[in-house]
């Protein structure tokens, strides 16, 4: 993993126009605010949090997927620098090749009438990848066997295939353009534990081999804490901690990140639960509570939590925490 950031964030904001029925001319859906963040290259940088957290559409961002409202996103590979705020056309079609997602459902993903071989090929087809069919031919089957698919797989259509072997083409197809940046958007969450561990193990892998850098969207804090290093924890569209995996498990900062790390089941008999159970619903991004977002489930809360919003601010080495008590929880 390098130092230098392949994405790197700064004050970025995404908003929706809420339009018809109870809303009025000018509310906004606030699905993102105000996030500053780096993803290293090389990383496997998890981003965690309740759904309705905003995690999705940063995701989105980061692809130029959604409109980005304010700040800027830099992507800088080696090779290629963009500002995507600024991009032209011929560097937002290059970028599609460096910037893929792969989807969470593996059953919903895959068109039922394509054989796997086409539905690997098609992004090559799409962005004029290559020149011959027996080029794009050579690229898929290269592509499908590093994902452990074999030739007569792609002479098959989806539905002959499980949730796993199903990911492994979903896999294929965001690979089979070489991009840099991947966004694994609950990529595991629906398929059964021994096959998330299947799937994991190869995007690892595939990261190891590729040099690749994934942000790895999850609910799933124990999913996380076993394939990511870098963890950023999302409450209603603003970043509340970021840190280092070991760091973040072994000495959380924020309310929000202990709440979420004592909900982990544990395998172990003895263990004594202190879960700091999480009461009441996350509100709603059309109208967040104001000062800290988190002021209206905290058990810390005080008189400034809710009015005034604390920043994301450094308590360690790459360890940040948006709290005004961090310290006297800690
Ligand atoms: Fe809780 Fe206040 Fe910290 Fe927000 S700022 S997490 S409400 S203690």
């Amino acid at each position: 993993m390098s130092d230098s950031p392949l994405i790197s964030a700064r004050d970025l904001s995404v908003h929706f126009k809420l339009r018809g029925g109870p809303f009025s001319k000018n509310q906004f859906l606030k699905a993102v605010e105000g996030i500053t963040v780096d993803i290293p290259k090389g990383s496997f940088f998890g981003l965690v949090g309740e759904s309705g957290s905003g995690k999705t559409t940063l995701g989105r961002a980061f692809l130029k997927a959604v409109p980005i409202s304010r700040g800027e996103v830099h992507y800088a590979d080696g090779e290629v620098e963009y500002d995507l705020q600024a991009m032209s056309k011929p560097e937002l079609a290059e970028y599609r090749k460096r910037a893929q997602l792969i989807f969470q459902d593996p059953y919903a993903a895959l068109s039922p009438r394509m054989t796997v071989r086409d539905i690997i090929a098609e992004p090559l087809e799409v962005m004029k990848l290559t020149s011959s069919r027996e080029e794009t031919d050579e690229r898929v089957r290269e592509i499908a066997a590093k994902c452990r698919l074999n030739l007569e797989h792609l002479r098959r259509f989806p539905h002959a295939f499980s949730g796993g072997q199903r990911q492994r083409i979903s896999i294929a197809r965001a690979l089979v353009s070489s991009p840099r940046f991947i966004v694994a958007d609950e990529s595991v969450a629906a398929l059964d534990v021994s096959i998330q561990a299947d799937i994991l193990n190869l995007l690892k892998s595939l990261q190891d081999e590729l040099g690749l850098t994934f942000l790895f969207i999850s609910h799933d804090l124990s999913v996380v804490a076993h394939t990511c290093d870098h963890v950023a924890v999302m409450y209603l569209g603003r970043l509340v901690e970021t840190a280092p995996t070991r760091d973040l498990f072994d000495a959380p900062r924020h309310p929000y990140t202990k709440a979420l790390l004592s909900a982990i089941p544990s395998l172990d008999p003895d263990h004594v639960s202190k879960a700091q159970k999480l009461e009441g619903e996350i509100p709603s991004p059309t109208n967040p509570p104001p000062g800290c977002k988190f002021h209206t489930r905290c058990p810390f809360a005080t008189e400034i939590c809710k009015t005034t919003e604390p920043k994301l601010e450094h308590s360690g080495h790459e360890h940040d925490v948006a709290c005004h008590h961090w310290q006297e929880i800690d």
